[in-house]
């Protein structure tokens, strides 16, 4: 196995995240095969119970973890004390070469090289052992085994636009003071850098030039994986892992397809998410102002060409959230619930449609006399004691001509990642569908609703998962697809003339009358001339076009 290290220097927020990932993506399209860890140097033992205002929404994945205290309440340590150095930073090697060799892309045997994103910024108290760790690591796993990334900043102070190159320098001393030793630094600078600042940066941090690459900003997201490659990141990644000779050119077409597609698209769908706000609750001021909010809220609401109620916990901001489904339901506007927005949407019908003015979840009320989403917890082998239903679960549609199985491409089932407790009470669901209001999908034993829809409805759904965890650029999530597709009209003709992934394509018109496109379906990439399939939605600078 070989590892990419990526650390972050001078401030957060650099974008280590889009370089590890697009890194990753470089490689792969080498032929390559890539795993990643991402590493967020905090002490919380159960990531899942953080505020998703603290570092943003828990990302679940198909399998759960393991921590250095369940080792020590296991008494594996004989009772002595548990030391940063060795048991964390022991622990924490061990758990790098453990995860590392677990294929992710569904092919058997460890993937080549490991992909590994260390948060927060070097010279953090928290990430300390982290650091430690990783120094033994890159000397346990050998030279050409272990390449570190570097992301830092370039600012451009002065009207001149002179480059400063101080921070790095810093940041890259701090590096070495802890024992690592940068083999290349991705650098975020606003314009590309300069030949001489390259030159200075490569004197002062002891990397070859050639090994330096400007993260410089650009029009999408999608560009970086591009100027990566434009600047041979690829090259010196490799050349420092021993694995020139297995590697290939990238191949990134599909990338420049969507890239190019993005810059062109002029038309906004708008989707109203709605969610709890801290600034409403916390504060003073807020409540004084809370009249004011309510109305900009819902006007914003009223604007809005679709609706997405995300997952949460807890009953604040919950009445809001009904209202939202409840106009979403009565006015046609395309609905999408997730989690906690498919509860909120199973509430919100019986109390309005079906007349059961007191129905509520029990999390909300526990006391509830029409207890219409409940509790239920489920035996898990590898979540011991936890009641949370975590990580990847079947999903079996029920009804084959509902939209949600079309948008899935008509397949039987789907895997798709829960994070919950609660869930919509099995008892009542022959009432509900009497009702109008249909689950489509359900686990194995049909005693867990999976997915609702109001077949009457231009477009509400609601999932009990979270189809966002799988949701990639080559393959949106095919429930968020449909709710754009419908936010801006265009679900029905998409369901017609694509049952197998839409089409969307760039178009270039030449000077002798015809065009070119690059036309992306299902994430792969061709170029044409003067065609595209039937069913294309097609951006050319105007807007998109089907
Ligand atoms: N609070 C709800 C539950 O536990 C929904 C959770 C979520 O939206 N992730 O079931």
């Amino acid at each position: 196995m070989k590892y990419v290290l990526v650390t972050g220097g001078v401030v957060s927020g650099l974008g280590k995240g889009v370089t590890a990932s697009s890194i990753g993506l470089v490689l792969k399209s080498c032929g390559l095969r890539i795993t990643s860890i991402k590493i967020d140097p905090y002490l919380n033992t159960d990531a899942g119970t953080m505020s998703p205002f603290e570092h943003g929404e828990v990302f679940v994945l198909d399998d759960g973890g393991e921590s250095v205290l369940e080792k020590e309440r296991k008494g594996e340590y004989l009772g002595k004390t548990v030391q940063v150095v060795p048991h964390i930073t022991n622990a924490i090697q061990e758990w790098i070469e453990r995860v590392a060799m677990v294929p992710v892309d569904g092919k058997e045997g460890p993937a080549d090289v490991c992909v590994i994103e260390l948060g927060g910024t070097i010279g953090d108290i928290e990430s300390m052992p982290f650091i430690e760790a990783l120094g033994q690591f890159s000397y346990h796993v050998g030279p050409g085994n272990f390449c570190l990334v570097h992301v830092s900043l370039v600012p451009v102070l002065n009207v001149v636009g002179e480059q400063k190159t101080k921070p790095t320098q810093h940041s890259v001393r701090g590096l070495r003071g802890l024992g690592l030793t940068p083999n290349i630094l991705a650098c975020r600078s606003t314009k590309e850098l300069e030949d001489n600042v390259k030159e200075k940066l490569s004197q002062f941090c002891h990397v070859p030039a050639a090994n330096i690459v400007t993260l410089y900003d650009v029009s999408n997201i999608w560009r970086i994986p591009l100027l990566l490659q434009d600047q041979k990141a690829h090259e010196a990644i490799l050349k420092v892992l021993n694995l020139e000779s297995f590697a290939r050119e990238p191949k990134l077409d599909e990338w420049v397809a969507r890239a190019t597609i993005f810059d062109s698209l002029t038309d906004t769908v708008r989707i109203a998410m709605v969610g709890k706000y801290n600034g409403l609750s916390d504060s003073y001021l807020s409540v004084l102002k809370a009249p004011d909010a309510y109305k900009a809220a819902w006007n914003s609401l009223k604007g809005a060409d679709g609706i997405l109620v995300p997952g949460g916990f807890g009953d604040r901001g919950v009445q809001g959230k009904i209202l939202a489904a409840k106009y979403a339901r009565e006015r046609n506007v395309p609905y999408l619930g997730i989690c906690l927005g498919m509860q909120i949407a199973v509430v919100e019908f019986a109390r309005h449609v079906m007349n059961l003015s007191d129905a509520n979840s029990t999390e909300f009320d526990p006391d509830t006399k029409t207890p219409c989403v409940v509790f239920m917890p489920e035996g898990s082998k590898t979540h011991m004691g936890g009641t949370m239903r975590l990580g990847s679960r079947r999903t079996f549609f029920k009804v084959a001509d509902c939209k949600s199985a079309k948008l899935y491409g008509n397949v039987t089932y789907v895997d798709e990642r829960h994070r919950h407790r609660y869930e919509v009470n099995p008892d009542m669901v022959p009432e509900f569908e009497n009702a109008g209001l249909k689950f489509v999908g359900r686990d194995d034993t049909g005693k867990r609703m999976e997915i609702i829809e109001l077949p009457s409805h231009r477009y509400f759904i609601g999932a009990q998962f979270h189809p966002e965890f799988k949701s990639r650029p080559s393959k949106p999530s095919p429930l968020f697809v449909g709710l754009i597709a419908a936010a801006s009209g265009q679900l029905d003709k998409m369901l017609q003339d694509c049952p197998n992934g839409h089409v969307v394509s760039a178009k270039h018109h030449l000077s002798n009358g015809s065009y070119t496109s690059t036309v992306l379906q299902n994430g792969h990439a061709k170029k044409l001339v003067n065609g595209l399939p039937n069913g294309t939605y097609y951006a050319n600078g105007n807007g998109v076009h089907a």
